[in-house]
């Protein structure tokens, strides 16, 4: 090949080749310099390279040439300009001509290769990595890139911080070795992101809930995403996760998920509006108090919960929370679905945006219509409890546990002798002092037995009452627990009267009968020693005629008949006097009735029992009005007696006819606890008593002998079947003691 073939076969490269002397003359300038630098051949040519090309060397160039001296080639990057100006970078590759290789001065090729383009690529590339570096290492998440294998490539601090893993010591190791994550609530490994990205070969979100457990084994919670890094031919080369550290916000959002749950559940209707009032939530018990569903109310105007005569308040509401001052509480009515009031207690608050502006407000809405009808049934029992200790005939007085005076009424005001402010706080002792009639001891505080027995109890009998002035009565009362409703003690209340008048009265009645008894004793035994005297004296008689010659029988006969008789005219006496104060005459039964009633009432029956005299006969009869008195008095005084507390006594009367005799019945019943049958036949007669030593047993046999007086008569029926207990007496009275002749002949 020819010099020539030689260099036209340079000019066919694109490559700028240059020869230069050892001056640095430009000997050779090819068709590839001419294109890149502009210059033709001719321009070139015997200039000195350095000086055409303005080339910016990055050493010295005596170090160059030094350089090129001891190794014969150089290579390296030169900045020059082109003939327009411009300036570009060309990688330049130095070698000497063989040639003149022993030569002192040798000539030079220079082959240079435009690299402006790849070089300012290179550049840009390589300020991108910087910049992507500094992203990376500034950015608030954590970074990790992998190769295709898994392999760290890439780490930044935050990356270090949470691993615990510096990048050195992670540096080509697996990702699952450095990235350990868990799911949260199964504790379960969960799946490593490089082989679900590559799985998928999408970006992935990382499974929720998952916990990264750092190098030293701490916990943390975290959200990430993984995403495939292909390379230019769209192979996988790997991939790139970023992930962060969410501890505090999963903590936000399990205490944003508590609120919400607790707003739902709330017992308390919940809602907000926005500042024109228009409803925004509304939670399960507004949907309950309310009856409206959240997706009929929400978007709607609160308006249309505000009775109309009420919607000021709305105005005035919102006015207030405009302004971002809360509403505090009010009592107040709403409208349920349907139109129903409702009474509510409403708590209005402001709700303010992160900056702080008002944008609505909440409301929180409590039912108190059970509230209101219980404070209003609260009110109205409070009231009628004060009215009817006020109004008590039986004086009140109620203590609380230690025995101090919580309440006294006016009663007890006025038999204590003490006003109720005086005896307020005082120890009851003190206020109610009770004595014993007969022994003149102190009796047993009734707060004290009532929580030692923890039930009702009686007062002692004969138990005096001192009041504050000294003045004595006697009492008679009962004494109760007061419970709350989880049945704790928390007081006493005492519930007294005056018995005095009860009392005397009660002994009258007792002195009374037995002087009637003892009247009517006497008679009967008059009566029955009248008819043997009677014979005895019949006897003597007809002895003395016999015995007539035998004078000194006959003188003691004398006598004994003088003694007979004698004791005839006592006996007689006896009779006429327990007659004479007794004469048959008009009786108003009725009345009659009324007066043995009334007299009970006050006396035995205590107003614990209930005696009804139900209206029937209302007209007269003949009849001795002490002795009939006498009669139903012990007659409704067995039935009292017969009775519980709380029992019913009926007297009722009609016109009826007995044997013919026209006549009125009177029948007492009483729901008391009945007569067994063993007993019923003896009852009549005297003495036959079951109250011990409170009964005569004499009662029913006087009153029989006072009947058969009258012409009437007796009758007892009774049962004592559990169900349905109680004792009637019938007795049958005749209009006219006349027909008692007949009817005595009759029965007896
Ligand atoms: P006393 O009342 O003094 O006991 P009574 O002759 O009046 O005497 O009564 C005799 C008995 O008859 C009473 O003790 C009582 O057992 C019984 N008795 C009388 N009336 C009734 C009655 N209504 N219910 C139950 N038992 C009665
Ligand atoms: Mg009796």
């Amino acid at each position: 090949m020819t010099v020539a073939d030689q260099a036209a076969l340079l000019d066919l490269t694109s490559d700028a080749i240059i020869v230069r002397d050892e001056t640095g003359n430009i000997k050779f300038w090819n068709r590839g310099a001419e294109e890149l630098y502009g210059w033709s051949r001719e321009e070139a040519l015997g200039r000195t390279t350095h000086e055409l090309l303005k080339t910016q060397f990055p050493i010295e160039l005596s170090e160059l040439v030094k350089h090129i001296r001891q190794k014969d080639r150089w290579q390296g990057e030169l900045t020059q300009f082109k003939k327009d100006g411009s300036q570009i970078t060309v990688l330049s590759r130095w070698g000497l001509l063989p040639t003149k290789k022993d030569s002192d001065q040798p000539d030079l090729m220079e082959t240079n290769t435009d690299i402006t383009a790849r070089k300012h690529n290179e550049d840009l590339i390589r300020e991108q990595r910087e910049w992507l570096r500094t992203t990376l290492n500034s950015i608030g998440d954590a970074v990790i890139t992998t190769d295709a294998e898994g392999l760290i490539t890439l780490m930044n601090p935050i990356a270090e911080k949470l691993t615990g893993w510096t990048f050195r010591e992670a540096k080509h190791k697996p990702l699952e070795k450095i990235f350990r994550i868990i799911n949260q609530e199964t504790r379960n490994t969960v799946e490593n992101p490089v082989d679900k990205v590559r799985r998928l070969n999408a970006v992935v979100g990382l499974a929720n809930h998952t916990l990264l457990i750092d190098k030293t084994g701490q916990e943390i919670a975290i959200d990430d995403s993984g995403a495939p890094i292909f390379d230019p031919n769209g192979k996988l080369a790997g991939i790139i996760l970023v992930f962060r550290d969410v501890t505090e916000q999963r903590k936000a959002e399990m205490a944003t998920a508590q609120l919400a749950a607790i707003v739902e559940h709330s017992g308390d209707a919940i809602a907000t509006k926005n500042l024109h009032g228009i409803i925004q939530t509304w939670n399960a018990a507004a949907e309950r108090i309310l009856g409206y569903k959240a997706e009929e109310i929400i978007g709607k105007s609160v308006t249309m919960l505000i009775p109309p005569d009420r919607l000021n308040e709305e105005t005035e509401i919102l006015g207030r929370i405009r302004s971002g001052r809360p509403f505090g509480r009010m009592e107040t009515i709403r409208l349920a679905k349907g139109g129903r009031p409702i009474h509510v207690s409403v708590g209005v608050s402001p709700i303010k945006d992160s900056a702080g502006n008002v944008i609505g407000a909440s409301k929180v809405l409590h039912d108190t219509t059970e509230l209101a009808n219980a404070r209003e049934a609260l009110l109205r029992e409070k009231e009628w409890l004060h009215t009817t200790l006020t109004s008590i005939g039986d004086a009140v007085i109620a203590t609380d546990t230690q025995g101090l005076i919580t309440l006294m009424n006016p009663v007890a005001e006025n038999l204590t002798g003490w006003s109720f402010k005086e005896a307020k706080g005082r120890p009851l002792a003190e206020v109610f002092r009770i004595v014993n009639q007969d022994t003149r001891q102190v009796v047993e505080n009734p707060v004290e037995k009532v929580r030692r027995l923890n039930r009702v109890v009686g007062l002692a009998n004969h138990t005096i009452l001192i009041a504050k002035d000294g003045q004595e009565r006697a009492i008679d009362d009962s004494g109760a627990p007061i419970f709350d409703p989880d049945r704790k003690l928390v007081g006493v209340v005492l519930v007294f009267r005056d018995v005095t008048q009860q009392r005397q009265l009660e002994s009258a009645l007792q002195s009374n009968e037995r002087l009637a008894l003892a009247g009517r004793l006497a008679a009967t035994i008059a009566h029955e020693i009248h008819n043997p005297l009677d014979t005895v004296g019949n006897v003597l008689f007809l002895l003395e005629q016999q015995l007539a010659q035998q004078p000194q029988v006959a003188q003691l006969l004398k006598t004994a008949q003088g003694e007979v008789r004698r004791v005839t005219e006592i006996s007689k006496s006896m009779l006429s006097l327990h007659r004479e104060t007794r004469t048959a005459s008009p009786v108003n039964l009725a009345e009659l009735l009324r007066g043995v009633v009334n007299l009970v009432n006050e006396t035995i029956a205590k107003g614990r029992r209930t005696i009804t005299i139900v209206p029937g006969f209302e007209g007269a009869i003949e009849a001795y009005p002490s002795e009939l008195r006498q009669v139903f008095t012990n007659v409704v005084k067995n039935a009292v007696e017969a009775t519980q507390e709380k029992g019913e006594i009926k007297i009722y009367s009609e016109v009826a006819t007995e044997s013919g005799v026209d006549g009125v019945l009177v029948r007492v019943v009483d729901n008391g606890a009945g007569i067994p049958a063993h007993m019923q036949s003896k009852l009549f007669n005297p003495f036959v008593t079951t109250k011990e030593e409170s009964g005569t047993g004499l009662g029913l046999w006087v009153s029989r002998s006072m009947l058969e007086k009258h012409g009437g008569s007796i009758r007892l029926s009774s049962s004592v079947e559990p169900k349905d207990p109680g004792t009637t007496v019938s007795i049958f009275l005749p209009l006219t003691i006349a027909a008692h002749k007949h009817s005595q002949s009759q029965h007896s």
